[in-house]
């Protein structure tokens, strides 16, 4: 991973996945700290409430927050995204969720989609430099 000394970091959480996202960023909270943070709406806004990190919160992502992280990828202003999806509840914005994660495909920025793949990945951004 080619990492700027302050890495920017896209975090998303489906609605039952935002408590587990909550506990991995008071996890990584130091490491959190230090970086850029930009979030869809509801979980930026948990993050800010309940843990006081900097996060920038874009639209929620049924309102084309997931479009708004994925066009910033696109011209490589996100260098990592977290996103905790639900898999067991339809979500009325998959297209939109499927075309972020497109987007990290086709530009190469690691996104992962799941707890443990989130731990892996926030552990390769601690150990940068
Ligand atoms: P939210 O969006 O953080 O605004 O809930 C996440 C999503 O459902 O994609």
């Amino acid at each position: 991973m080619n990492l700027p000394t302050v890495p920017r970091l896209a975090l998303i959480a489906h609605d039952h996945k935002k408590d587990s996202m909550l506990a991995l960023a008071a996890e990584f909270l130091p490491l959190l700290q230090g970086c850029r943070l930009m979030a869809t709406g509801t979980t930026g806004g948990r993050l800010r409430k309940e843990l006081g990190l900097d996060v920038e919160c874009l639209l929620s992502g049924p309102m084309g927050g997931d479009l708004q992280i994925g066009a910033r990828l696109a011209v490589g202003e996100v260098d990592a995204v977290i996103f905790l999806r639900d898999p067991m509840t339809p979500q009325p914005h998959e297209p939109d969720i499927n075309a972020l994660v497109r987007a990290c495909d086709v530009h190469d920025v690691p996104c992962a989609t799941n707890l443990s793949g989130a731990r892996l990945l926030l552990r390769a951004v601690q150990a940068r430099g």
